[in-house]
């Protein structure tokens, strides 16, 4: 039986094993509580520190299965940022990792020949998801509400896709977005971006004023709903239509139907039309089983 590790580095590092599509046995994370957070978890380590850290938490969890790392199929770590074939190229929230090679760090400090694949955390997510909603037959689209927009595809394919960056005003005083870009949907979502843009107000107070009838943040609450369905109709119009799960913490805020009406007004072309979209409640282990999902799959075709 084929077992895999899933990773998520995030604030955290959370590793588990994977046997058929979930996770098997404890999840093993670094720090190891969370009230550690606090003082810093994946911020606080050196560049050269991660990937050691990631194998120690491999051999903790293959160590409660009585299993040798060695007995393993494939690794996939999720991580935050572009990844290009196994190298960091950039990760607006976590500057010490820019260019830092974590494929080649992982499989020097694991000492072994084992498949590792390095993906975005917002693709391993989706395919989470679609592990979980048993639909690795179908292409799936996540959004990800939190600090950031993450957007994640099953299946996981070459190029950028930072949907969380796409441009979805031309208003050139539109500029709270991490990266520092104009005019993009994590600019308008996202939950730091949102802390900036009312500095009197925490974003969950924004909500809720608007359900109360305060007229300025109606008119943001319109503009929260307009972005993300913007970025999707964009997503709609270069990869076609198809079903788009929406998680996160954040993801508490959507009014689908909202959502659904400003697609429709935004998606006209018959063909493209009839995508579905979804609030779905998402974990650690999510990401987890997608990470492992996706590294088994790229063993196999690789
Ligand atoms: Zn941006």
């Amino acid at each position: 039986m084929s077992i895999s590790i899933g990773v998520l580095a995030s604030e955290r590092i959370a590793v588990a094993l994977v046997e058929q599509h979930k996770v098997s046995g404890a999840i093993h994370t670094f720090p190891a509580t969370e009230a550690a957070d606090l003082a810093g978890g994946l911020h606080s380590l050196p560049c050269d520190s991660i990937a050691p850290q990631i194998v120690d938490l491999i051999k903790a969890a293959c160590g409660d299965r009585g299993i040798r790392v060695e007995q393993i199929t494939a690794v996939g770590v999720g991580f935050p940022g572009i990844i290009g074939d196994g190298v960091v190229l950039e990760s607006p929230n976590l500057q010490q990792v820019k260019g830092l090679k974590l494929r080649d760090a992982m499989r020097t400090a694991l000492r072994l020949n084992i498949p590792v694949l390095i993906l975005n955390d917002a693709d391993a997510m989706a395919a989470g998801i679609a592990a979980i909603h048993g639909q690795l037959e179908k292409v799936i689209r996540v959004w990800t509400l939190g600090n950031g927009i993450g957007f994640g595809r099953y299946p996981h394919g070459d190029g950028v896709w930072e949907g969380g960056h796409s441009v979805v005003t031309l208003d050139s005083k539109e500029q709270y977005c991490g990266c520092g870009g104009q005019g993009h949907l994590e600019g308008i979502m996202g939950h730091r971006a949102m802390r900036m843009r009312f500095l009197d107000m925490e974003p969950e107070e924004v909500f809720a004023a608007a359900r109360a009838g305060d007229a300025r943040c109606i008119s943001f609450y319109k503009l929260w709903h307009r972005a993300l369905a913007a970025a999707t109709a964009t997503s709609i119009h270069l990869d076609g239509p198809g079903r788009f799960f929406i998680s996160g913490p954040n993801a508490r805020f959507i009014e689908i139907g909202l959502m659904g009406q400003y697609l429709h007004e935004m998606v006209k072309m018959s063909p493209l039309q009839g995508s579905v979209l979804e609030v779905v409640s998402t974990s650690t282990e999510t990401a987890i089983v997608g990470a492992a999902v996706n590294a088994e799959l790229a063993a196999v075709t690789h």
